[in-house]
């Protein structure tokens, strides 16, 4: 079978399918597992028992990794060919999407490992910081004249925080309404058809050495709310955008400066509102989350369908990303499971998401 979203059809829509290991925690009391991954086969089995009787349920991606695919892996065969599509000119997406606690995080930013010898990249670093080396190891090699620089910004609640605005002093105390650093800041129309964040801080990046300083200080911003289902549950959607422009010379020796851009968004936990016990305020919190998920799962299948309206205007997610969805651009989406029984339904959900995606 052809991946649906082949560059014929002008859609590129490519959709990963990864399983994490089972926890130390887990295999110490003895967690079933109901995940099988055939990676060449590009196929994922659940084993559900019903009544009784064992239903294996088989779907099939463009690429599947299993418990014990390697961060190197994933990048070298599905993002790194993403990223010369960047350095083409191009805008181009990568989603996690899944389950809190299946390695969203772990997948786009790495494990906690900050350091590895002689300015080589940590073995558990993630697609974020692979991307960002990735650029300046092919546009240092190019000798090409160019500038990268990043935002990252946060979605809770249909509201932009942006993670890399500078803290603001304790002292003197502000009046809440006065804190600028809590005040969600605007997204605006740019006449286009295009939307811009107003006052978003954008950090000039030098090297790759630096993508950690800036990630830790984004991550430390990112709000999490406790839930019954997992402490460090995330609710919020994260957006780190790499945006490089490349001096060129055409042929008639006229300067043209190319841009390419980069998202990278790690998606609030897919589980619902009464799996993970969440209520009141919090109810909120989950419509809103499930409205911007939704409305992502809309557009992406209005892209792939071809249908006349794709309704980008539906979330604030998507009129975010509204500029590298769709047209000549690349998505990337990385559905993350549990391998574990426990998880099944959740699970279940997001392999039905992540296939209608395709
Ligand atoms: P999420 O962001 O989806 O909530 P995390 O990325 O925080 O999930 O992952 C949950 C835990 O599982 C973390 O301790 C993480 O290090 C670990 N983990 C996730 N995916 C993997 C993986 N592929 N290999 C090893 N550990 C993983
Ligand atoms: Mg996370």
């Amino acid at each position: 079978t052809t991946p649906k979203g082949d560059k014929e059809k002008g859609v590129n829509v490519q959709v990963i399918l990864r399983c994490r290991p089972l926890s130390d925690e887990e295999t110490k009391s003895n967690t079933p597992v109901v995940i099988s991954c055939n990676e060449r086969r590009r196929e994922v089995a659940a084993t559900q028992v019903i009544a009784n009787k064992q239903i294996d349920r088989t779907f099939a991606f463009d690429k599947v990794f299993g418990p014990s695919s390697k961060q190197k892996d994933l990048f070298e065969q599905s993002i790194s060919p993403i990223v010369h599509e960047v350095l083409e000119g191009y805008n181009c997406t990568i989603f996690a999407y899944g389950q809190t606690g299946t390695g969203k995080t772990y997948t786009m930013e790495g494990g906690g490992t900050r350091k590895a010898k002689s300015g080589e990249l940590p073995t558990d670093a993630g697609v974020i910081p692979r991307s960002v080396r990735q650029i300046f190891d092919i546009l240092e090699a190019q000798c090409a004249e160019y500038s990268m620089k990043v935002t990252f910004l946060e979605l809770y609640n249909e509201e932009i925080t942006d993670l890399l605005a500078p803290e603001e002093p304790r002292f003197p105390v502000l009046p809440v309404s006065e804190d600028k650093s809590k005040k969600p800041i605007a997204l605006m129309e740019d006449g286009k058809g295009g939307v811009f964040v107003r006052g978003l801080e954008e950090e000039v990046v030098y090297s790759a050495g630096e993508i950690y300083k800036i990630l830790d200080k984004g991550s430390a911003k990112r709000r999490t709310a406790e839930t019954l289902l997992n402490k460090q549950s995330s609710r919020s959607h994260s957006i780190f955008s790499i945006t490089i422009h490349i001096k060129e010379l055409t042929h008639e020796s006229e300067e043209m400066i190319k841009i390419g851009k980069l998202n990278l968004v790690d998606l609030a936990g897919s589980e619902n509102i009464s799996r993970s016990g969440a209520r009141d305020g919090r109810a909120r919190e989950a419509g809103e989350i499930n409205k911007s998920l939704l409305t992502l799962g809309r557009v992406i299948n209005a892209l792939v369908e071809h249908s006349g309206h794709v309704p980008y205007r539906d979330s604030k997610l998507t009129r975010l990303l509204r500029d590298s969805l769709g047209g000549k651009t690349k998505t990337c989406i990385i559905a993350t499971i549990s391998p574990s029984v426990y998880c099944l339904e959740e699970t279940l959900s997001t392999l039905d998401y992540a296939h209608r995606a395709k």
